[in-house]
């Protein structure tokens, strides 16, 4: 049985993040640090973007950014200035690289490579069964999501955002690479809540993501078959598929951090990280992570490092409306962006806005189904 301080299971985004922060920290240098993966992570398997005001942490790894974003719908269309907002692209290859890189360095922080298979805080500490042997920990942050319990749960609905993405090159310079198309819903929503979401990197390159928050998620020849139709419209037709992107990100209000305990967090993805009504991740896992390294420092019990916001409530009755009327969303996102300046909206979703600037985004929506999900809700708590 190994003994360590801290163990970090799963280095994608978050454990990642995390241990390079904590390798930043002098105040780890004595600390035994044990990370361990199924594997460790070099490729380009996600491409994240997230908005940001003004410069930012990762901003020398970026693959690309706009300083403009495009919304369309069959009600809304415009292409919005981000004023002192960039929308930012970063690679993960690039990520995982430096990460690594600098964690190396550091004699105190390990990496094995096993499957992690349960962990189990105890009186004795913390267990960690792979399948390579048992580990032991003071304290453990977990990123493996071992049963999806949010699944198997009715109190807070689950939908997917789901996508498939081409990176798609052509011959002919097709794209405005100054701009980012955030969602178009001019696509058939088939009584559900569908965009494209089209990242131009340069005048003949571009990432074309066919997306979905809904319940399901659709075969491979469905996502295909849309993206293929769409290119078709903006008459598209001579182009190389350089590279293909699959994901499903679970959006709900459920608590995840129930499943704290005193010596275990759950970080990421698993640790509730997700926003809710949006499915963004990454740069929410950058603040949270810099606030875990300080209660890191300062608290023993992991029972106290998530607190409920009114966001959390907000993102709940989104939730709820878009679970009951999933062909809304074309609806909701537009009359949303129409009416509230990007600005408001970008710091409403990064959770920045006071109560009256939450009251006034919110009684800019269609008010009715809101109100229905919110007396559901009060008469259910
Ligand atoms: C394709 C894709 C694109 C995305 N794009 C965006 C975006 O543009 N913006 C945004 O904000 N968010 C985005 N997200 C959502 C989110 O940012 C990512 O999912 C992010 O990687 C979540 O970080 P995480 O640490 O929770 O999980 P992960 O990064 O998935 O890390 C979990 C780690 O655990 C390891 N692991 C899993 N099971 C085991 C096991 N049993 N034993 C050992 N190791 C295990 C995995 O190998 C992995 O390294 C995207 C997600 C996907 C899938």
């Amino acid at each position: 049985m190994q003994n360590y301080d801290y163990i970090i299971t799963g280095s994608g985004a978050s454990g990642l993040m995390l241990a390079y922060r904590m390798a930043k920290d002098s105040f780890f240098d004595n600390a035994s640090i044990l990370i361990i993966d199924k594997e460790k992570k070099t490729s380009n398997d996600r491409t994240w973007c997230f908005w940001e005001n003004g410069e930012g942490e990762w901003d020398e790894l970026l693959h690309k950014s706009w300083d403009k974003i495009l919304f369309e719908s069959n009600i809304y269309k415009n292409t919005i200035p981000l004023q002192s907002y960039a929308y930012k692209m970063l690679r993960s290859g690039v990520f995982y690289d430096k990460l690594w890189n600098f964690i190396e360095t550091k004699n105190n922080i390990s990496f094995i490579k096993a499957n992690v298979i349960s962990i189990l805080d105890t009186a004795e500490g913390v267990f960690v069964e792979t399948s390579i042997c048992q580990y032991r920990a003071v304290k453990l942050l977990n990123s493996v999501d071992f049963d999806q319990k949010y699944t198997r749960q009715e109190e807070y609905p689950v939908l997917l955002q789901h996508f498939t993405g081409w990176f798609v090159e052509t011959k002919k310079n097709y794209f405005d690479d100054s701009v980012a198309t955030f969602m178009d819903f001019t696509v058939d929503q088939k009584r559900n809540t569908r965009f494209m979401y089209v990242l131009p990197i340069s005048p003949n390159k571009a990432l074309f993501e066919y997306t979905l928050f809904s319940k399901e998620v659709l075969t491979k020849d469905e996502y295909e078959g849309e993206l293929l139709k769409y290119l078709a419209t903006k008459s598209i037709t001579e182009y190389t598929i350089t590279e293909i992107e699959q994901g499903v990100i679970p959006m709900t209000s459920y608590k995840f951090w129930d499943q704290n305990s005193k010596n275990i967090l759950h970080i990421g993805t698993v640790g509730g990280w997700t926003k809710a009504s949006t499915g963004y991740t990454f740069k929410n896992t950058s603040k949270k992570t810099i606030q875990l390294i300080a209660f890191l420092k300062a608290e023993n019990d992991f029972t106290h490092f998530r607190k409920k916001t009114r966001f959390w409530w907000y993102d709940l009755l989104l939730i709820d409306v878009l679970s009951s009327y999933n062909h809304l969303g074309s609806k909701l996102f537009s009359t949303l962006f129409k009416r509230n300046s990007l600005k408001n909206v970008f710091r409403f979703l990064d959770e920045e806005t006071s109560f009256i600037q939450d009251l006034r985004i919110m009684l800019s929506m269609p008010p009715l189904r809101f109100i229905v999900a919110l007396f559901r809700r009060v008469l259910n708590f």
